[in-house]
């Protein structure tokens, strides 16, 4: 490439709206620009990035048995409905009407659109196990959008869905997913670490995240140096049980007493309780309108509500906005007296308000709340070194009994799932067994966060200088500088001589043959990251030299011309 003939559109300075580095540099470096909140254009530039993290992403996947396919972006409601994910997945969603008035969304993830092809492709036992996956833009009408790519609205994600006719072959699947996305992570030279997770509103049961390890992760992680143990703490939230305490047994009935069905407003909960109106309370009094929902009021008042914020609080709103009671009990398979888990991220707090709810539909009092370390959703029992770490400082012993625990922060750039039958039995996705005999698919799931991967990766690797790019994913490899291109018929043959042998070689180069002040060039490819800079000029020639800088080298050397080749290979 030569860079008269590409679009180079750096900055001197970052907008101001920016506020971590990795959103400053890709906006500087002109990488990406904003079209509106959470969307962005991927530049010239930074598209040859993202082209790079999708190769590798795509040979690995191709490597472990993946097979490519592309799903549409616009799915149809009723996927959705059939599923029973609509009333769940809340404001996320981007739902809109065509123009007969057909419900549609714009694809969040794809789930209900591939067990709806393999349904109807996949009959028999023969044609398992299959693992579909496509690399495609995501919308997610997320609350906040921030740090660019990195929480986007529009993104790319690489999703894969693998079918089975047994668990223990989902099993045995899921470990080879496990094992492409360290090689994929590997290879894009990234500092990472795989950890046990919650599985959200996806569902399913078995789950690891793999984080790239930041500081300004959203993620906290506790992890143990000597063992394999990590978890991301929000898993431990989700899953740890707590009681309802004496005193908040006493405020529920002193509120049931006071308390008019029908007429009681949150405000009031507030005052026969002399307790804060918090923005949480506000949100609940919005999702519903009678007294059964005092108990909960009650509970979100005496538990931390003063940590929730106004994103949490519309979360909890959102996610199950009009839907009716008996939806909102079978949308969550949650039974009479059965109370989920307590924690204080969003989706926790709108499943426990729920959750109480539902007892004060079924009939059971606040001495009747049976509290269990278990999701509505999830069977399975979890483990209970995980719950232990809801509250851990550095230092803690670990759970596995096999060091002490340590905490950092991360950034989510995959996520794989066991989903079981989940899809499969909403969706009645099945297959004939060797017998002939129906039997319901095993399904897992995988994402990886293509665009987020580019954003995580500017924030373990830059300097005071601009972007230090992992070398496999650099926009270019190598950037031939010459001194005084225009004017110095010297320099202008022996750079572009260089810029065909290195082209020659397949080594991905770009000659800056734009003629600006040295300096501005330099300033140029050091902060859009670019490995490898040789500078061609007069001096050196004389001597059959070339200037060598690596990206993060302090000083540059002097190499052979005729040896340069060589060495950037
Ligand atoms: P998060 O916890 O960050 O909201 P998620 O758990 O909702 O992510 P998944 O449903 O697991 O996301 O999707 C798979 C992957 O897609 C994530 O691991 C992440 O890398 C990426 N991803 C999710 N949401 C976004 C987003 N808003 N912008 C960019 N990438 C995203
Ligand atoms: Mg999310
Ligand atoms: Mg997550
Ligand atoms: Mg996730």
């Amino acid at each position: 490439m030569r860079a008269s003939q590409f679009f180079i559109a750096t900055l001197k300075e970052a907008p101001s709206d920016a506020e971590i580095v990795s959103h400053q540099l890709m906006l500087r470096a002109g990488l990406i620009r904003r079209l509106a909140g959470g969307i962005y254009t991927w530049m010239p530039m930074g598209l040859r990035v993202l082209r790079k993290v999708e190769t590798i992403v795509r040979e690995e996947m191709n490597r472990a048995g993946g097979i490519e396919l592309l799903m549409p972006a616009v799915q149809p409601f009723e996927l959705w409905e059939e599923s029973g994910r609509g009333p769940q997945y809340g404001p996320e969603l981007l739902r809109f009407k065509d123009r007969h008035q057909r419900d549609f969304v714009i694809g969040p993830t794809h789930e209900e659109v591939i067990t709806d092809i393999v349904r109807r492709e996949v009959k028999s036992y023969r044609q398992l196990p299959r693992n579909f996956y496509q690399i495609q833009t995501k919308f997610r009408d997320e609350i906040r959008p921030r740090f660019g790519v990195m929480r986007g609205r529009e993104f790319l994600m690489k999703d894969g869905y693998s079918f089975h006719t047994s668990f223990a072959d989902l099993e045995r699947e899921y470990r080879s997913m496990h094992d492409a996305y360290t090689r994929i992570f590997t290879r894009l030279g990234l500092k990472f670490r795989a950890v046990a997770a919650d599985t959200g509103s996806i569902g399913g049961t078995g789950s690891h995240e793999f984080h790239v390890l930041a500081d300004s992760g959203e993620d906290a992680i506790a992890f143990c140096p000597t063992s394999d143990y990590a978890a991301n703490v929000e898993l431990a939230e989700a899953v740890t049980p707590q009681k309802i305490g004496a005193g908040e047994t006493a405020a529920i009935e002193k509120c049931e007493k006071k308390a008019t069905p029908g007429k009681t407003k949150c405000a009031d909960v507030a005052d026969f309780l002399n307790a804060p109106l918090t923005q949480t309370v506000k949100a609940v009094a919005v999702m519903a309108g009678s007294a059964r929902e005092i108990g909960q009021f009650v509970l979100l008042l005496l538990r931390g509500d003063h940590e929730l914020n106004e994103i949490k609080a519309q979360k909890l709103i959102g996610e199950f906005r009009f839907a009716r009671d008996e939806e909102i009990v079978a949308a969550l398979g949650c039974k009479p007296g059965y109370i989920g888990p307590v924690g204080f991220n969003g989706r926790i707090i709108a499943d426990r308000a729920v959750a109480v709810m539902n007892n004060f539909i079924c009939g059971a009092n606040a001495e009747g709340y049976h509290l269990t370390g278990a999701n509505f959703s999830r069977d399975l029992p979890l483990p209970a070194e995980i719950a232990d770490i809801r509250n851990v400082v550095a230092g803690d012993p670990s759970p596995d009994g096999k060091g002490t625990l340590e905490l950092c922060r991360g950034i989510e750039v995959g996520h794989i799932f066991q989903l079981r039958t989940k899809y499969a039995e909403a969706l009645k996705c099945t297959f004939l067994d060797e017998q002939g005999k129906e039997q319901i698919m095993e399904m897992g799931c995988y994402g990886i966060g293509v665009s987020r991967i580019i954003g995580a990766a500017i924030e373990q690797g830059h300097d005071e200088r601009g972007i230090v790019f992992p070398a496999g994913i650099a926009p270019f490899a190598v950037v031939i500088v010459p001194m005084a291109y225009g004017k110095s018929t010297m320099v202008k043959t022996a750079a572009d001589a260089l810029y065909a042998e290195l082209l020659a070689a397949g080594i991905d180069v770009v000659l800056d043959d734009r003629d600006e002040r040295p300096g501005s060039m330099f300033a140029d490819w050091e902060l859009i990251g670019v490995p490898h800079r040789v500078v061609v000029g007069e001096r050196g020639l004389k001597d059959g030299k070339l200037e060598y800088k690596g990206r993060s080298d302090v000083d540059a050397t002097l190499v052979a011309a005729d040896e340069i080749t060589g060495f950037l290979q």
